[in-house]
């Protein structure tokens, strides 16, 4: 293994494939000692990925160690280094850095409801929690997700809805800002449809993921509906560059979120949206 962390270790792309628009799975396989460092990696936790030539930034990891020995990403194209991973195919090779920060606290949600909140590509570092939870249906209480994307063609994970779907105690509800007229969910924001679905604070831990001014009316609405401010978790994201607390890029108030976060319960994040907005 790596004893720098700075280096990345290398990894091969085994499957890549259109999650949404602009939007793709990147399925890897770990090499040279790489797939050891990784080996029990955490829901909630991500990694630094680089197109050689390009950079690199940082992703949540979509899956969970025991879904799958292989990483997932799923990149949305906004600039140099996201691009220069799209225009890689299966056989490629990509620098792979981490597992990195905390993560979702899984054995305090177990005997809990769960209520997941993910927009966009902020689904990605969701996924394990669904996975986690649907692996072992059985610990955890009941799960409800509500999903939601600009329009129809942005939702990620659309192939999975189903099986999320057909699990025991589970509720996907769907929502799109704008709608075509073949959609038969609901339209509106995903506070629109939070509203909507009204899920009693009872014993219920929430999770939500997005940009930041959905993750900022979303944790309000919550508080609104009782959601005590340590069941409330949120991921975050922030502009990093070396992930390990050492360079001061992803300061939010007195935390960096690479190390302290990207996970933090809205206790631990108080007013901080404010200046994460
Ligand atoms: C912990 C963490 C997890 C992430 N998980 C995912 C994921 O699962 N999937 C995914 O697609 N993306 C994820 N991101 C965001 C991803 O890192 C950025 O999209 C990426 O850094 C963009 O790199 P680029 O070189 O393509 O864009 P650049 O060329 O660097 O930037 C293009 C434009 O996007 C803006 N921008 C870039 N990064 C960010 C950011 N983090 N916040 C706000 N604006 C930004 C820049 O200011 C610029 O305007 C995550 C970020 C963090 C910190």
């Amino acid at each position: 293994m790596n004893t720098n962390p700075m280096l990345p270790y290398l990894g091969k792309l085994i499957e890549v494939r259109d999650l949404a628009a602009e939007i793709k799975l990147l399925r890897v396989e770990l090499l040279d000692g790489g797939a050891e460092a990784f080996k029990s990696w955490l829901p909630g936790q991500f990694a630094f990925v680089s197109a050689f030539g390009m950079g690199e930034a940082p992703f949540g990891i979509a899956n969970t160690p025991s879904d799958s020995p292989l990483i997932d990403f799923a990149v949305a194209r906004i600039g140099s280094v996201t691009t220069g991973l799209h225009e890689l195919g299966e056989g490629d090779f990509v620098g792979v850095r981490g597992p990195m920060g905390n993560c979702f606290p899984m054995e305090k949600f177990k005997g809990k409801n769960l209520v997941v909140l993910g927009g966009g590509i902020g689904g990605a570092p969701l996924r394990p929690v669904i996975q986690a939870v649907i692996n072992q249906r059985a610990d955890y209480g009941s799960l409800t997700i509500l999903w939601a994307a600009r329009n129809q063609s942005l939702l990620v994970f659309t192939d999975e809805f189903n099986d999320w779907q057909a699990a025991p105690d589970t509720r996907l509800h769907l929502t799109v800002d704008q709608a075509d007229s073949a959609w038969d969910h609901n339209v509106g924001l995903i506070t629109d449809l939070l509203k909507k679905i009204n899920p009693s604070p009872e014993n219920t831990i929430s999770v939500t993921c997005g940009p930041p001014v959905m993750i900022h009316f979303v944790t309000k609405m919550l508080a609104e509906m009782g959601f005590p401010p340590q069941d409330s978790y949120v991921t975050l994201e922030a502009r990093m560059h070396c992930g390990l607390g050492k360079c001061g890029r992803c300061n939010l108030g007195d935390k960096f979120v690479c190390v302290d976060g990207p996970v933090f319960n809205m206790l631990e994040v108080g007013n901080m949206l404010e200046t994460y907005l």
